[in-house]
């Protein structure tokens, strides 16, 4: 159960970062790249990506969709910059978590801002509009391992 002033917290944050998207543009070449999109809700997401070996230097993405798949990859953006493949890797299992309710997920409050996503939990339908910046994001970073180990 979320108390009140959280939710609106989390509310806050959410309408925040989706009228001031973070990290809101294309990286120049060379870069990793990924597209996603979700046919239920109509969104579309790129996230870019340029890496410093196994480290994320930076992430960054562009689309359009609806408030919360936004505001999602505007959070995820913010939370992973500067972390290792093998730390984001880890932190979109655990988003995945928190949104599916799959398996055990993490206590949201664990998650600082990251943990207004948790609202959208009670919006099955909104699930995977918040889940697709870290899909989209997982693709981006298998692809360079596939291209790693040609
Ligand atoms: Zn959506």
């Amino acid at each position: 159960m979320m108390d009140t002033d959280l939710a609106s917290l989390y509310r806050d944050i959410i309408i925040d970062h989706n009228k001031s998207p973070r990290n809101f543009r294309e990286l120049p070449p060379p870069r990793e790249e990924a597209e996603g999109y979700n046919p239920l809700c109509g969104d579309r997401l790129t996230i870019y990506l340029h890496m410093d070996g196994e480290r994320i230097r930076e992430v960054s993405f562009q689309g359009s969709g609806c408030a919360i798949s936004v505001a999602s990859a505007s959070l995820m953006t913010e939370a992973l910059n500067g972390k290792t493949r093998s730390e984001a890797e880890a932190m979109i299992r655990k988003i995945r978590a928190l949104l599916t309710g799959d398996e055990q997920g993490p206590d949201p409050a664990t998650l600082d801002k990251l943990g207004a996503l948790a609202g959208v939990r009670a919006y099955p339908s909104r699930v995977k509009c918040a889940t697709l910046a870290w899909h989209t994001l997982h693709t981006a970073l298998e692809g360079m391992h596939r291209s790693d180990t040609e």
